[in-house]
């Protein structure tokens, strides 16, 4: 058995659109081939700027959305290469997630239904012991056995996060991908959820890609982070390493960028100006060249690699 479960090489999503008067057909190049792989048990962290293409690699690696080029193996299995059919019985294995707990379950269905219904599709409980199993679910992510039959809009923000968390885990799946989970969450009740994440990781052998612009969020919960910029990930280390000395310029804009409660160091540079260009056109060279304080001539011509250092951190910057 391969200590890697997830291994993801040149993985690329172009989305056609149309824009203008003219209504002349453009590529979005959201995901621009992209490389990491993810350990049995361990969770990678992928931040970025809105827009920079992660909950893409997300969506992606569950087949959610077809993609253009590259390869996702998945426990040594190539995933890209499977029809609908084949991919089905793997589905249970891999599960998300959403941001949104609200927007993500029925409104019409019942907690017993919502975190049931999985189980049902990949045949792992029968009617008659739906019930039991869901309540056993509901106990582990801090829900009552009694609250089966409730709605979701009996519930808190927090508490329908929870349902959602129980759904996902309803099919025992080894990799769960976590779209911005507790972005909508009420800041009291993000760390409760990250901590319950982080309990049932070591309790389910949970694999986690946590997929968050929240750089706080992102250090909480990750043991390695990867960095992702318009399409591209620019930086990828185990997180002590990203954390305390961040080498790829934007890596380092972002940390800046998080407010300090350090008086000391209240007043931060400011490293990162202007929006993010437009994933229709990136920019030549470095696509971050027009952003990096840094810059060297080359920079807008040739683009860097994505490569390793001898210290196993990944970077794509002609600095290092
Ligand atoms: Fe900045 Fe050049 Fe490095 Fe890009 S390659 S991050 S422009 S120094």
């Amino acid at each position: 058995m391969s200590a890697l479960l997830l291994e993801v090489e040149g993985l690329t999503k172009h989305f056609a659109v149309t824009r203008g008067m003219a209504r002349e057909k453009v590529f979005v190049r959201a995901v621009d081939g992209v490389d990491f792989a993810i350990a049995r048990g361990e969770t990678l962290g992928l931040v970025g700027e809105s827009g920079c293409g992660k909950t893409t690699v997300g969506r992606l690696i569950l087949r959610l959305i077809e993609p253009t080029g590259g390869a996702v193996r998945f426990d040594g299995r190539e995933l890209t290469a499977l029809d609908r059919k084949r991919l089905q019985p793997l589905r249970r294995s891999f599960q998300i997630i959403f941001q949104d707990p609200f927007a993500s379950l029925n409104p019409r269905m019942t907690v017993s239904e919502i975190v049931g219904r999985p189980m049902e599709i990949h045949g792992l409980t029968r009617r008659a012991e739906r019930d039991e199993k869901v309540g056993e679910l509901l106990a582990a992510v801090g829900l009552r056995r009694e609250q089966l039959a409730r709605y979701p809009h009996e519930f808190s923000g927090g508490q329908r996060q929870r349902i959602g968390i129980a759904r996902a885990l309803a099919t025992r799946p080894q990799l769960v991908v976590a779209d911005e989970p507790t972005s909508a969450l009420d800041v009291s009740v993000q760390a409760q959820i990250l901590n319950l994440m982080k309990d049932l990781q070591g309790r389910f052998g949970l694999t986690y890609l946590f997929i968050s612009h929240n750089i706080g969020v992102i250090r909480h919960i990750s043991d390695r982070v990867a960095v992702m910029y318009l399409g591209k990930i620019v930086e990828m280390a185990g997180k002590g390493a990203l954390f305390s000395k961040p080498l790829h310029p934007y890596t380092q804009a972002l940390l800046a960028a998080v407010p300090s409660l350090d008086p000391r160091r209240r007043q931060e540079e400011v490293l990162l100006e202007g929006d993010v260009p437009s994933p229709v056109n990136p920019p030549p060279g470095c696509r971050f060249h027009t952003r990096c304080r840094f810059a060297l001539p080359r920079c807008s011509r040739e683009e860097p690699e994505f490569r390793p250092r001898a210290d196993g951190r990944w970077v794509a910057c002609h600095l290092y």
